[in-house]
């Protein structure tokens, strides 16, 4: 093993060699290609995409046989102010005022040029996945996150990952330079000893291969379904229900690591507080942003459900049991029903009806009186006959019949990770970028500061695809000019 201090034992999270996953160039290799792009996220399949398009050849390598990754989970909503389907949709915003309501949510924590750069970065990718990926994407009009000072989102049709996905990995598998690899694990980086990366090993078929190639684009997430990282990091959520996908256990930002990385703001992280239990199934918080309240088992609200939904899920967990129930009306369920998962939700059974709130409370095994009286008082506030004694601002009266649905605080995704410059290129501590290597999405540190609250919507695809975009462009750029 090489004394360089890239692969040094004090390196990387665990602080060995081993699980660090770093490995010396010896020269052996079973097969060479440009660009080896870990993981088939938004992230990788994006920069896939885009270095193959830049005229290189790439390999994506993705552990699970059927990769059901935090993207194909998501809603697929990426956020891009001053994109032409925004202008076409009447609105006239300007990626920085996009970027300033990241910088309030995050209380202006995020990386300034950063934040910046992806927010200019983000008309850009919405137009290029229409346009040159054939991705279809529709500007989303009718519901706003919180935070959110415009419309801004672009998803597609359905408002689900899944679909997204399918149109990323239909433009990989169409290109004759990109290659994807199912049930392919990365499980190390080659290192040469000046601290570049020379390739990766990957574990195919009960072996172990080393593939040589110019660029590596770690792309396989952060580090959420890897519970010890998490209760190092993030220990308020070790016991909380991880609803993204197992496959994203750190060993990108470990890697990383190992080869002289610095990392920022680890401790932050989306959470959720609206899945519905025991089905696990994603309500929109459209639901809420838009009227609806959360209450707890006592009938009571019990915080502002609008300040956000990441910050909100650790007051879903803190009341009794860890759960409270979503209350809405008629026109709000009528929203829900746009969404994929809430019609799954409907189809089975976690959306009670009641035709009076007396009706609901019973059917939802709550205490009714109180649950009147919560609504008497938040109708009080939705007329404005008296402030909400709990902040929220847009009270909004909700009309009989009601819907309620069990929900409880969810683990998303990590927003810590390797920093990287404005190409995506990793950066050691003083600020050069470590030969080789590229990182984005749940690998590369977010624009969502610190903890659960900086989280704003849509940071996560916009870290994921705006990052894969820019490095799948410059490695193949790099390649093409000899770099
Ligand atoms: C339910 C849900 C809804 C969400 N909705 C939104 C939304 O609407 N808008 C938004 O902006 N964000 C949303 N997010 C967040 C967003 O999904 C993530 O931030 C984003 O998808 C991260 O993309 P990624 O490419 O980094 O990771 P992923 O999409 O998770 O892809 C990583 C891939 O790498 C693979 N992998 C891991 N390790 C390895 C390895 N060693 N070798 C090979 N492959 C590996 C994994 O199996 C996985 O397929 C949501 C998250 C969840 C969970």
């Amino acid at each position: 093993m090489s004394s360089h201090p890239a692969l040094s034992p004090e390196a990387g999270e665990r602080g060995s060699i081993a699980m660090a996953g770093l490995v010396r160039d010896t020269g052996e290799w079973a097969f060479d290609t440009d660009v080896v792009v870990v993981g088939s996220g938004g992230c990788g399949l994006t920069a896939a995409i885009a270095a193959a398009q830049g005229g290189v050849e790439v390999v994506v390598l993705e552990k699970q046989a059927r990769p059901w990754s935090n993207t194909a989970r998501s809603g697929g909503m990426v956020p891009a102010a001053g994109s032409r389907f925004q202008r076409a949709a009447g609105i006239i915003e300007s990626p920085e005022a996009m970027a300033e309501d990241i910088f309030r949510k995050n209380g202006y924590a995020s990386d300034r040029e950063a934040t910046l750069h992806l927010a200019r970065t983000a008309p850009r990718l919405v137009e290029w996945l229409v346009d040159e990926v054939g991705v279809a994407l529709v500007f989303i009009d009718d519901f706003k996150y919180p935070g959110h000072g415009e419309y801004r989102m672009h998803a597609p049709p359905s408002r689900t990952g899944a679909a997204l996905v399918a149109d990323l990995r239909r433009a990989v598998e169409a290109h004759p330079s990109a290659e994807l690899i199912t049930d392919a694990p990365a499980v190390g980086l080659v290192a040469d000893d000046a601290g570049g990366v020379r390739g990766v090993v990957v574990a195919r078929g009960g072996a172990r291969e080393r593939i040589r190639c110019r660029k590596v684009v770690l792309a396989c997430n952060g580090f959420a379904a890897n519970r010890e990282m998490v209760a190092r990091h993030c220990p308020e959520m070790v016991a909380a229900l991880y609803f993204g996908g197992e496959g994203n256990t750190g060993e990108g930002i470990r890697w990383g690591q190992a080869l002289g990385g610095a990392v920022a703001f680890m401790d932050a992280y989306q959470a959720h507080a609206s899945v519905a239990v025991p089905h696990g199934i994603l309500i929109t918080y459209a639901l809420i942003t838009e009227g609806g309240i959360q209450v707890n088992a006592e009938g009571r609200r019990f915080a502002d459900e609008t300040r956000g939904y990441s910050e909100h899920a650790l007051d879903v967990l803190r009341q009794p049991g860890g759960v409270a129930w979503d209350v809405y009306d008629d026109r709000l369920h009528r929203l829900g029903g746009q969404f994929d998962d809430y019609r799954q939700a409907l189809e089975a059974g976690a959306v009670v009806r009641g035709e009076t709130a007396a009706a609901l409370a019973d059917a939802l095994g709550l205490p009714a009186t109180a649950l009147a009286a919560t609504l008497e008082a938040y109708h009080a506030a939705a007329d404005g006959a008296r402030a909400d004694p709990l902040g929220r601002h847009d009270c909004r009266r909700l009309a009989p019949p009601l819907y309620g649905v069990k929900v409880t605080g969810a683990l998303f995704h990590t927003q810590g990770g390797l920093r990287v410059d404005a190409d995506a290129r990793v950066l050691r501590e003083d600020g050069s970028p470590i030969p080789n290597l590229y990182a984005g999405g749940g690998v590369a540190a977010g624009l969502s500061g610190h903890g659960p609250g900086g989280y704003f919507s849509g940071n996560g695809l916009l870290t994921a695809l705006g990052y894969g975009l820019l490095a799948g462009r410059h490695a193949a750029r790099a390649i093409r000019e000899g770099r």
